[in-house]
């Protein structure tokens, strides 16, 4: 029989919707000579559902769809949404479902799922930890200041070493979402409080200036191969937009994206490199999306990794992949036979 394949998606993230955008793009695109879909919806309260169909689901936040306020769903336990599935597609983007915790759920239940397992799906969603595993590598991540659970702000030693402008962001978080740019003082700790809504763990960087935004996607082959997507590289509209804002991601056209990102050789090469190394200090597996900071000085800073990352054929990383010769559908199913590789159980 052909394998079946359950895709879940939606969640209790703020990334509810965008979830539901990447599942709506990713079903269709799924071989169905070789997969059967299963779609497994979670709405934001956490209900599990099955028989959800994305493309069937109305617009939410930023005319993107939701699994809001739907009625005619009909609720099944985890468990027994997955019975007879052979392998699970985690489209979840953020907390509860990027973080580790649904590959925590997958682990006891002993199958196999795309993407990175649970201590790196743990590591990478928590941009503070992150940051300390990838210079304990030797990588470049930026100036920064972490804000524990009890720190109320940051003080003046901290700003001093930062400076200004500062970027004030939820530990735990995607989609731009909490965070705030700050070019004064006197607005930190209105910013603090915003990133604080969504996680009590908030990270304070500096500013990189006139940066260059560089994303790569890495991929793990069913061999065990893993490597790195030629750079993309996304630029404000006419230089409009200040930076990649949630608007911006998901909403207007104040950015657009360079695919391969026009870049000297060395750069490219540098940056498939290091992308690679970040994949693995973070024991990644499956897939990752790497976003890069170029400086002025053509420096690399890693910002930060994205685990499973948005999926509709116009996202970063399918794009990226596309550029590097991998159709969307043959990256869809080459993630689920690594899956299939890797099995289930310590590995
Ligand atoms: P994603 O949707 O990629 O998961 P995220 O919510 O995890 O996003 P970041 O990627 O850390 O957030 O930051 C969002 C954007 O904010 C960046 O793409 C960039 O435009 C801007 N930004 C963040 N940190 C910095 C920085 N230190 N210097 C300059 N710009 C920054
Ligand atoms: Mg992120
Ligand atoms: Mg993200
Ligand atoms: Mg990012």
């Amino acid at each position: 029989r052909k394998t079946r394949v359950a895709v879940v998606f939606g969640g209790r993230s703020s990334e509810h919707e965008v979830s539901c955008q990447s599942a709506k793009s990713v079903l269709p695109h799924l071989d169905a000579e070789r997969f059967e879909v299963v779609p497994v919806g979670i709405t934001p309260q956490g209900q599990w559902a099955l028989g959800t169909d994305p493309n069937a689901l109305e617009a939410g936040a930023g005319n993107l769809p939701t699994l809001r306020d739907r009625s005619d769903l009909t609720p099944v336990e985890p468990g027994q949404a997955l019975r007879d599935v052979d392998v699970v597609f985690p489209l979840l983007h953020g907390a509860w479902g990027e973080d580790g915790t649904i590959q925590g759920l997958l682990e006891l239940g002993g199958l196999p799922y795309v993407g990175p397992g649970v201590f790196a799906s743990a590591a990478a969603m928590d941009k503070i930890f992150a940051k300390k595993l990838l210079q304990a590598e030797g990588l470049d991540v930026g100036r920064f200041v972490a804000l524990d659970r009890t720190a109320a702000t940051l003080t003046l030693d901290e700003r001093e070493h930062l400076g200004l402008p500062v970027f004030v962001k939820p530990s735990r978080a995607g989609s731009s979402v909490g965070i705030t740019k700050v070019s004064d003082w006197a607005d930190l700790d209105d910013a603090i409080f915003e990133a604080r809504r969504h996680d009590p763990k908030v990270i304070i960087e500096a500013a990189v200036p006139n940066v260059r935004e560089i994303e790569l996607a890495v991929l793990e082959f069913p061999d065990g191969r893993v490597e790195a997507s030629l750079p993309a590289e996304l630029r404000p509209v006419g230089g409009g937009a200040e930076w990649y804002d949630f608007n911006a991601k998901y909403v207007d056209d104040s950015y657009e994206a360079d695919i391969p990102a026009k870049l000297d050789d060395d750069v490219t090469d540098r940056l498939r490199e290091t992308a690679v190394r970040a994949f693995r200090a973070l024991d990644c597996q499956g897939l990752s999306r790497v976003d890069f900071f170029l400086t002025e000085q053509n420096e690399l800073i890693v910002n930060e990794l994205n685990t499973m990352p948005g999926f509709t054929p116009i996202s970063m990383y399918p794009k990226a992949w596309e550029a590097t010769g991998i159709d969307y559908g043959t990256l869809l199913t080459t993630l689920i036979e690594t899956a299939i590789a890797r099995g289930s159980g310590l590995r």
